[in-house]
Protein backbone atom coordinates (compact mmCIF):
# COMPACT_ATOMS: atom_id res chain seq x y z
CA UNK A 1 0.00 0.00 0.00
CA UNK A 2 1.37 3.08 -0.93
CA UNK A 3 0.38 6.53 1.09
CA UNK A 4 0.63 10.26 0.48
CA UNK A 5 0.49 12.93 2.57
CA UNK A 6 -1.57 15.79 0.02
CA UNK A 7 -1.69 18.37 2.54
CA UNK A 8 -0.90 18.33 6.02
CA UNK A 9 -2.24 21.54 7.37
CA UNK A 10 -5.89 22.34 8.55
CA UNK A 11 -8.52 24.65 6.48
CA UNK A 12 -6.37 27.66 5.42
CA UNK A 13 -2.80 25.67 5.10
CA UNK A 14 0.42 27.67 6.26
CA UNK A 15 0.33 30.02 5.73
CA UNK A 16 -2.96 31.41 5.59
CA UNK A 17 -3.86 34.29 3.41
CA UNK A 18 -5.39 36.67 6.01
CA UNK A 19 -2.73 35.27 8.45
CA UNK A 20 0.53 36.74 9.34
CA UNK A 21 1.12 35.05 12.88
CA UNK A 22 4.68 33.82 13.42
CA UNK A 23 4.41 30.39 11.56
CA UNK A 24 2.64 31.85 8.68
CA UNK A 25 5.15 34.36 9.00
CA UNK A 26 7.87 31.77 8.82
CA UNK A 27 6.36 29.68 5.98
CA UNK A 28 6.70 32.72 4.06
CA UNK A 29 9.70 33.44 4.63
CA UNK A 30 10.71 29.84 3.82
CA UNK A 31 11.83 28.87 7.77
CA UNK A 32 9.06 26.78 7.52
CA UNK A 33 7.80 24.09 4.79
CA UNK A 34 4.36 25.61 3.60
CA UNK A 35 1.30 23.00 4.11
CA UNK A 36 -1.63 22.88 2.22
CA UNK A 37 -5.09 21.80 3.44
CA UNK A 38 -5.48 18.11 4.83
CA UNK A 39 -5.96 15.37 2.63
CA UNK A 40 -4.29 11.95 2.16
CA UNK A 41 -3.96 9.62 -1.02
CA UNK A 42 -4.24 5.69 -1.13
CA UNK A 43 -3.15 3.13 -3.13
CA UNK A 44 -2.50 -0.53 -3.60
CA UNK A 45 -0.77 -0.90 -6.34
CA UNK A 46 0.16 3.00 -7.91
CA UNK A 47 -2.18 2.59 -10.50
CA UNK A 48 -5.74 3.62 -8.98
CA UNK A 49 -5.93 6.19 -6.14
CA UNK A 50 -8.52 6.78 -3.05
CA UNK A 51 -8.38 10.21 -1.49
CA UNK A 52 -9.35 10.68 2.22
CA UNK A 53 -10.88 13.87 2.14
CA UNK A 54 -10.96 16.40 -0.60
CA UNK A 55 -9.87 20.15 -0.07
CA UNK A 56 -10.14 23.08 -1.92
CA UNK A 57 -5.99 22.67 -2.58
CA UNK A 58 -6.39 19.38 -4.84
CA UNK A 59 -5.79 20.49 -7.99
CA UNK A 60 -2.29 22.19 -6.92
CA UNK A 61 -1.66 18.71 -4.84
CA UNK A 62 -2.60 16.75 -7.92
CA UNK A 63 0.20 18.88 -9.59
CA UNK A 64 2.66 17.58 -7.25
CA UNK A 65 2.10 14.04 -7.31
CA UNK A 66 2.72 12.50 -10.77
CA UNK A 67 0.98 9.09 -9.93
CA UNK A 68 -2.37 11.37 -9.59
CA UNK A 69 -2.40 12.93 -12.48
CA UNK A 70 -4.15 12.17 -15.68
CA UNK A 71 -2.49 8.88 -18.16
CA UNK A 72 -3.91 10.21 -21.79
CA UNK A 73 -6.90 12.09 -22.89
CA UNK A 74 -9.67 13.04 -19.87
CA UNK A 75 -9.55 10.60 -17.43
CA UNK A 76 -7.62 10.34 -13.90
CA UNK A 77 -6.59 7.39 -11.70
CA UNK A 78 -8.53 8.95 -8.71
CA UNK A 79 -10.95 6.13 -8.14
CA UNK A 80 -13.05 8.18 -5.01
CA UNK A 81 -13.22 9.64 -2.33
CA UNK A 82 -13.37 9.00 1.36
CA UNK A 83 -14.68 11.77 3.84
CA UNK A 84 -14.51 12.04 6.91
CA UNK A 85 -16.96 15.02 7.81
CA UNK A 86 -18.53 17.33 6.40
CA UNK A 87 -16.41 20.69 6.66
CA UNK A 88 -15.77 23.00 3.78
CA UNK A 89 -12.14 22.38 4.00
CA UNK A 90 -12.70 18.61 3.51
CA UNK A 91 -14.56 17.98 0.83
CA UNK A 92 -14.84 21.72 -1.14
CA UNK A 93 -12.69 19.77 -3.37
CA UNK A 94 -15.48 18.31 -5.34
CA UNK A 95 -16.30 21.96 -6.44
CA UNK A 96 -12.56 21.93 -8.10
CA UNK A 97 -12.96 18.27 -10.09
CA UNK A 98 -16.48 18.63 -11.73
CA UNK A 99 -15.25 18.89 -15.44
CA UNK A 100 -16.52 16.03 -16.96
CA UNK A 101 -14.21 13.00 -18.21
CA UNK A 102 -13.36 9.37 -18.49
CA UNK A 103 -14.31 8.85 -15.16
CA UNK A 104 -16.84 7.86 -12.15
CA UNK A 105 -15.95 8.76 -8.65
CA UNK A 106 -17.77 6.56 -5.77
CA UNK A 107 -17.81 8.84 -2.62
CA UNK A 108 -18.01 7.25 0.72
CA UNK A 109 -19.40 9.58 3.76
CA UNK A 110 -21.83 8.98 6.77
CA UNK A 111 -25.11 9.31 5.97
CA UNK A 112 -24.90 12.97 8.15
CA UNK A 113 -22.17 13.68 6.28
CA UNK A 114 -23.89 13.01 2.78
CA UNK A 115 -26.80 14.90 4.02
CA UNK A 116 -25.42 18.27 5.01
CA UNK A 117 -23.01 17.85 1.89
CA UNK A 118 -25.70 17.50 -1.12
CA UNK A 119 -27.67 20.13 0.40
CA UNK A 120 -25.35 22.43 -1.17
CA UNK A 121 -26.27 22.04 -4.72
CA UNK A 122 -22.45 22.27 -5.92
CA UNK A 123 -21.72 18.83 -4.89
CA UNK A 124 -25.30 17.75 -5.70
CA UNK A 125 -23.61 15.84 -9.28
CA UNK A 126 -21.45 13.71 -7.33
CA UNK A 127 -24.29 11.93 -6.19
CA UNK A 128 -26.15 10.92 -9.93
CA UNK A 129 -24.61 9.19 -12.34
CA UNK A 130 -21.51 8.16 -13.52
CA UNK A 131 -20.92 8.98 -10.12
CA UNK A 132 -22.33 7.19 -6.49
CA UNK A 133 -22.39 8.42 -3.19
CA UNK A 134 -22.54 5.91 -0.98
CA UNK A 135 -23.59 6.62 3.43
CA UNK A 136 -21.39 4.35 5.49
CA UNK A 137 -21.89 4.12 9.08
CA UNK A 138 -19.06 3.49 11.45
CA UNK A 139 -18.13 -0.16 12.48
CA UNK A 140 -18.95 -0.76 8.62
CA UNK A 141 -16.46 -1.99 6.20
CA UNK A 142 -16.02 -1.72 2.75
CA UNK A 143 -13.83 -3.17 -0.05
CA UNK A 144 -12.75 0.08 -2.75
CA UNK A 145 -10.87 -2.35 -4.50
CA UNK A 146 -10.34 -6.52 -4.95
CA UNK A 147 -8.00 -6.26 -2.24
CA UNK A 148 -7.87 -2.82 -0.42
CA UNK A 149 -10.35 -2.71 2.49
CA UNK A 150 -11.53 0.46 4.51
CA UNK A 151 -13.21 -0.16 8.00
CA UNK A 152 -15.24 3.06 9.23
CA UNK A 153 -14.07 4.24 12.84
CA UNK A 154 -15.90 6.00 15.12
CA UNK A 155 -15.33 8.76 16.41
CA UNK A 156 -16.04 12.18 18.65
CA UNK A 157 -16.94 14.83 16.61
CA UNK A 158 -19.26 18.17 15.54
CA UNK A 159 -21.06 18.92 12.54
CA UNK A 160 -19.10 21.70 10.87
CA UNK A 161 -20.01 25.31 11.42
CA UNK A 162 -22.43 25.58 9.24
CA UNK A 163 -24.50 22.94 10.25
CA UNK A 164 -24.37 24.18 14.06
CA UNK A 165 -20.83 22.38 15.22
CA UNK A 166 -23.65 19.15 16.88
CA UNK A 167 -22.38 16.41 18.52
CA UNK A 168 -24.05 13.83 16.32
CA UNK A 169 -23.24 10.27 15.96
CA UNK A 170 -21.36 10.27 12.75
CA UNK A 171 -20.96 13.66 12.00
CA UNK A 172 -17.03 12.81 12.01
CA UNK A 173 -15.81 8.99 11.45
CA UNK A 174 -11.88 7.71 10.61
CA UNK A 175 -11.02 5.31 8.35
CA UNK A 176 -8.32 2.57 8.36
CA UNK A 177 -7.78 1.17 5.37
CA UNK A 178 -6.17 -2.54 4.88
CA UNK A 179 -4.16 -4.06 1.92
CA UNK A 180 -5.41 -7.49 1.88
CA UNK A 181 -2.22 -8.66 0.37
CA UNK A 182 0.12 -8.14 3.43
CA UNK A 183 0.43 -4.61 2.58
CA UNK A 184 0.15 -3.15 6.10
CA UNK A 185 -2.79 -1.07 7.78
CA UNK A 186 -2.95 2.97 7.63
CA UNK A 187 -5.22 4.54 9.84
CA UNK A 188 -6.43 8.43 8.60
CA UNK A 189 -7.89 10.48 11.42
CA UNK A 190 -7.48 14.43 10.88
CA UNK A 191 -10.47 15.29 12.89
CA UNK A 192 -11.48 13.80 16.44
CA UNK A 193 -12.96 16.09 19.35
CA UNK A 194 -12.41 13.47 22.04
CA UNK A 195 -9.72 10.30 21.83
CA UNK A 196 -12.22 7.10 22.09
CA UNK A 197 -11.95 3.47 22.52
CA UNK A 198 -12.22 2.35 19.05
CA UNK A 199 -9.59 5.07 17.67
CA UNK A 200 -7.11 4.06 20.06
CA UNK A 201 -7.52 0.24 19.20
CA UNK A 202 -7.63 0.93 15.51
CA UNK A 203 -4.06 2.97 16.22
CA UNK A 204 -3.02 0.31 17.85
CA UNK A 205 -3.67 -2.32 14.80
CA UNK A 206 -2.56 0.32 12.61
CA UNK A 207 1.58 0.41 11.05
CA UNK A 208 0.99 4.17 10.12
CA UNK A 209 -1.42 6.78 11.85
CA UNK A 210 -2.38 10.37 11.09
CA UNK A 211 -4.00 11.97 13.68
CA UNK A 212 -5.73 15.49 14.33
CA UNK A 213 -2.84 17.73 15.12
CA UNK A 214 -4.83 21.08 14.59
CA UNK A 215 -4.27 22.88 17.81
CA UNK A 216 -1.69 22.06 20.74
CA UNK A 217 -3.88 23.83 23.21
CA UNK A 218 -7.82 24.69 23.62
CA UNK A 219 -7.33 28.47 23.94
CA UNK A 220 -4.73 28.78 21.53
CA UNK A 221 -7.02 30.56 18.71
CA UNK A 222 -6.62 33.73 21.13
CA UNK A 223 -3.39 34.76 20.00
CA UNK A 224 -4.69 35.14 16.97
CA UNK A 225 -7.99 37.05 18.18
CA UNK A 226 -10.24 34.51 17.75
CA UNK A 227 -12.42 33.40 20.46
CA UNK A 228 -13.42 29.51 19.99
CA UNK A 229 -11.69 27.12 21.60
CA UNK A 230 -10.08 24.50 20.04
CA UNK A 231 -13.04 21.71 21.49
CA UNK A 232 -15.69 24.03 20.74
CA UNK A 233 -14.56 23.66 16.77
CA UNK A 234 -14.89 19.87 17.75
CA UNK A 235 -10.42 19.17 18.06
CA UNK A 236 -9.06 17.51 21.15
CA UNK A 237 -5.58 19.43 21.88
CA UNK A 238 -2.61 17.48 21.39
CA UNK A 239 -0.89 19.24 24.65
CA UNK A 240 -1.17 19.11 28.29
CA UNK A 241 -2.98 16.88 30.50
CA UNK A 242 -6.07 15.35 28.75
CA UNK A 243 -4.69 15.94 25.35
CA UNK A 244 -4.43 13.65 22.62
CA UNK A 245 -0.18 13.28 22.64
CA UNK A 246 -0.70 11.96 25.99
CA UNK A 247 -3.25 9.51 25.07
CA UNK A 248 -1.62 7.97 22.49
CA UNK A 249 1.52 7.70 23.84
CA UNK A 250 0.19 5.64 26.51
CA UNK A 251 -1.35 3.35 24.23
CA UNK A 252 1.45 3.40 21.71
CA UNK A 253 4.68 3.67 23.35
CA UNK A 254 7.87 3.89 21.44
CA UNK A 255 8.27 0.84 20.74
CA UNK A 256 5.18 -0.19 19.23
CA UNK A 257 4.79 -1.24 15.33
CA UNK A 258 2.80 2.20 14.74
CA UNK A 259 4.42 5.48 13.71
CA UNK A 260 2.66 8.24 14.46
CA UNK A 261 2.14 11.24 12.35
CA UNK A 262 0.17 14.35 13.17
CA UNK A 263 -1.52 16.19 10.55
CA UNK A 264 -4.33 18.33 9.87
CA UNK A 265 -2.11 21.27 12.13
CA UNK A 266 -3.45 24.83 12.38
CA UNK A 267 -0.97 27.59 11.24
CA UNK A 268 -1.25 28.69 15.22
CA UNK A 269 0.00 25.19 16.66
CA UNK A 270 3.48 25.25 18.26
CA UNK A 271 4.22 22.35 17.35
CA UNK A 272 5.33 23.51 14.01
CA UNK A 273 8.04 25.82 15.31
CA UNK A 274 10.85 22.79 15.51
CA UNK A 275 12.50 24.67 18.60
CA UNK A 276 9.13 24.64 20.84
CA UNK A 277 8.75 22.91 23.96
CA UNK A 278 5.55 21.22 22.06
CA UNK A 279 7.81 19.84 19.12
CA UNK A 280 10.06 18.90 22.01
CA UNK A 281 7.37 17.23 23.75
CA UNK A 282 6.09 14.99 20.61
CA UNK A 283 9.87 13.83 19.70
CA UNK A 284 10.43 12.30 23.36
CA UNK A 285 6.70 10.57 22.34
CA UNK A 286 8.34 9.26 18.87
CA UNK A 287 5.87 10.49 17.31
CA UNK A 288 6.69 13.53 13.86
CA UNK A 289 4.56 15.74 12.24
CA UNK A 290 3.18 15.13 8.72
CA UNK A 291 4.11 16.84 5.75
CA UNK A 292 3.00 18.10 2.34
CA UNK A 293 4.34 15.50 -0.05
CA UNK A 294 5.50 12.95 2.48
CA UNK A 295 4.86 9.06 0.93
CA UNK A 296 5.00 6.22 2.69
CA UNK A 297 5.16 2.15 1.50
CA UNK A 298 3.54 -0.53 3.83
ZN1 LIG B 1 -10.10 20.65 8.27
ZN1 LIG C 1 -0.99 32.13 10.87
Amino acid sequence: MIVRVLGSAAGGGVPQWNCACANCSAARAGGQPRRSSSGFAVSRDGEQWWLINVSPDIAAQIEAAPALQPRTGRGTPIRGFLLTDANVDHLGGLAVLRQQGEHSFTVYSSAIVRELALAQRAFAPFAEPPHVWRAVAAGERLTLEPGLLATVVAVHGLTPGYAGRKPLPDAVVAYLLQDESGGGEALFAPVFAEVGEALLSAAGQAGLAFLDGSFWSDRELDGVGVTKSARALGHAPVGGPGGSLAAFAERLPRASNCNVYFAHLNNTNPLLDETSDAAAQLGRAGFALAEDGLEFRL
